[in-house]
């Protein structure tokens, strides 16, 4: 399944809380940077990660879900969890220098001095949509932009509640 809708600026989101529904994991290819890459090599082999000729990726089952994507209950947990890649941790909101998908007013957004313009992608199921609440944008949205500038590699308010220990199926 391919998504293509348009991403919406941060400013129409009241608040944002995944809700473990695995659907951005079982849509999407996670591109990973070299460190990323490495790092889950050494530690799972190169089977849990595939490549084309420009990018390297996490691999997806045959039933095109990541690798480390697996159930528990009725939820989908991650099973990198601290390993997780920077595209993941990011997902769903989109941090550019400029307006890259328009209403640059309600994209906009200073934090530590810098001009940027965050959208979300709107088929992630943990929006809710309406007047940013003070959480989302005191709590939640520094935290996205703070791991967008590599500032921050813990997660608190930018990820679902539920943790489990490292898993992996190919
Ligand atoms: S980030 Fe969104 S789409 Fe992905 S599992 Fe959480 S709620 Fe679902
Ligand atoms: S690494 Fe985790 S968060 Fe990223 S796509 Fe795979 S299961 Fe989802």
């Amino acid at each position: 399944m391919t998504w293509t809708a348009r991403p919406v600026p941060w400013r129409y989101v009241a608040s944002w809380q995944c809700t473990a529904c695995g659907l951005c994991c079982r849509t999407y290819n996670v591109v990973l940077n070299y460190g990323e890459w490495l790092n889950i090599v050494r530690k799972f082999g190169v089977e849990y990660t595939s490549c084309d000729l420009s990018r390297l990726y996490l691999r997806r089952k045959p039933n095109g879900a990541c690798v480390f994507l697996y159930r528990f209950g009725n939820k989908w947990l991650c099973g990198l969890q601290d390993m997780k890649p920077r595209a993941c941790k990011l997902w769903p909101f989109k941090i550019y220098t400029k307006p890259r998908f328009g209403r640059a007013r309600e994209a906009f957004y200073e934090y530590a001095g810098h001009r940027l313009f965050v959208y979300v992608d709107p088929n992630c199921l943990g929006i809710r949509w309406g007047e940013p609440t003070n959480h989302f944008a005191s709590n939640v949205l520094p935290e996205f932009v703070e791991i967008w500038m590599g500032r921050h590699v813990g997660q608190r308010f930018s990820t679902g509640k539920v943790r489990l220990p490292l898993v992996a199926q190919v």
